[in-house]
């Protein structure tokens, strides 16, 4: 049977009606796919999964919530949204909203977007309105804004953005047969993690899953706040969609973290982008800085052992690494670029040298 999006196949566990026309794009079904190099050279029996997100139609995550919140925003006649975003979300909302025949508002940080995400924005109609600010400044007005406006705000905090983000939760256990053990994810605002744990426990309450997984956040040293366990005034990092200091969904984190005996834990830019690489160049998998950091904690809670050998372990790949190519490239060595005549000789000893 035809595939078409997240919503048709969780129908029953999703706040539709049967007469609600679904905004969807075929989001969800992603692959789970296991790392065979990283683990071997470890010498770990970890069995680590990454759940490859960055093949969601925009390129991340924020679909699974996005068809979501943009189907009931049509249903409830509303005819334009308006985010804040580091990206991503911005990138979503553009999309679903010319899916909708909508208008779409997005407020992104002024110089601090990826570029691949600016061109989706940019590129699928939606108003781009640039703040001399960061994320948390663009969320307060978003707030603001909504009450008076005629716009339904489409962040982590409309409600139905989770309940399309818990079936990340669902697919991974119907294709594992059981929870993992551990679930590893970059923390933002930390709505994704939240939305898993509720995927989790609603498939657990349910009898089709016997266990939960242990839930693992981590975050960019510089934009931690879970850490220090309070808010951050001026979060920095080179992984900009976690780029983030007053999380939406504080309260929840905390309490899953508790309820699952899970940990958050942070990394520096320098790690962050070590990993991104890592995963690159020994599994052939691409994701964008801000994802690279939940394997990041994997690998490092492995090594420690704080996750026991023979666990199974899935991090969330929450977006793809076209999203960002400056920062791509600027980890790459352009002078190792060879530049040669078009001749079959200078081919030949290019293969040859570099063998
Ligand atoms: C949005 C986003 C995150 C953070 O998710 P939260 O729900 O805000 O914690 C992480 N990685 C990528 C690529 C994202 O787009």
């Amino acid at each position: 049977m035809r595939y078409t999006g997240l919503i048709e196949r969780y129908r029953d566990r999703l706040p539709v009606g049967d007469k609600t026309r679904l905004i969807s794009l075929g989001e969800g079904n992603t692959p789970l796919i296991r790392l065979e190099n990283i683990p071997c050279e470890m010498g770990t029996q970890v069995k680590l999964y990454i759940k490859y997100e960055g093949l969601n139609p925009t390129g991340s995550f924020k679909d699974r919530g996005m068809t979501m919140a943009v189907t009931k925003a049509v249903e409830s006649g509303s005819k334009a949204i308006i985010c804040a975003s580091t990206g991503n979300t911005s990138a979503a909302a553009a999309a679903y909203a010319a899916r909708a025949g909508i208008k779409a508002f997005v407020i992104i940080p002024e110089g601090k977007i990826a570029l691949g995400k600016l061109a989706q924005a940019m590129i699928h109609g939606s108003t781009i309105i640039q703040i001399k600010g960061n994320f948390d400044d663009g969320m307060q007005l978003v707030k603001e804004v909504a009450e008076f406006a005629p716009v339904s705000i489409v962040n982590s905090i409309n409600p139905f953005r989770l309940q399309g983000q818990k079936t990340a939760a669902f697919e991974i256990i119907e294709e594992l047969g059981h929870a993992p053990d551990y679930h590893c994810l970059p923390v933002g605002n930390a709505g994704n993690i939240t939305a898993h744990w509720m995927g989790y426990t609603e498939y657990f309450d349910a009898g089709k899953a016997s266990s939960t997984p242990t839930m693992l956040g981590y975050q960019a040293e510089g934009a931690a706040p879970f850490i220090h366990g309070s808010k951050v005034e001026k979060p920095e990092t080179i992984a900009t969609a976690i780029r983030i200091g007053n999380p939406q969904s504080w309260d929840k984190a905390i309490k899953l973290s508790k309820d699952s005996n899970g940990w958050f834990d942070c990394f520096s830019d320098k790690e962050i982008l070590a990993t991104q690489k890592l995963l690159t160049e020994k599994e052939g998998i691409f994701c964008e800085p801000a994802s690279a950091i939940s394997v990041a904690g994997a690998l490092k809670d492995i090594e420690s052992g704080k996750i026991p050998d023979g666990s199974s372990v899935v991090c969330t790949l929450t977006g793809h690494g076209l999203k960002d190519p400056d920062t791509a490239i600027s980890q790459c060595d352009t002078d190792a670029m060879i530049n040669i005549n078009p001749t079959l000789e200078e081919v030949k000893k290019a293969i040859l040298e570099n063998m």
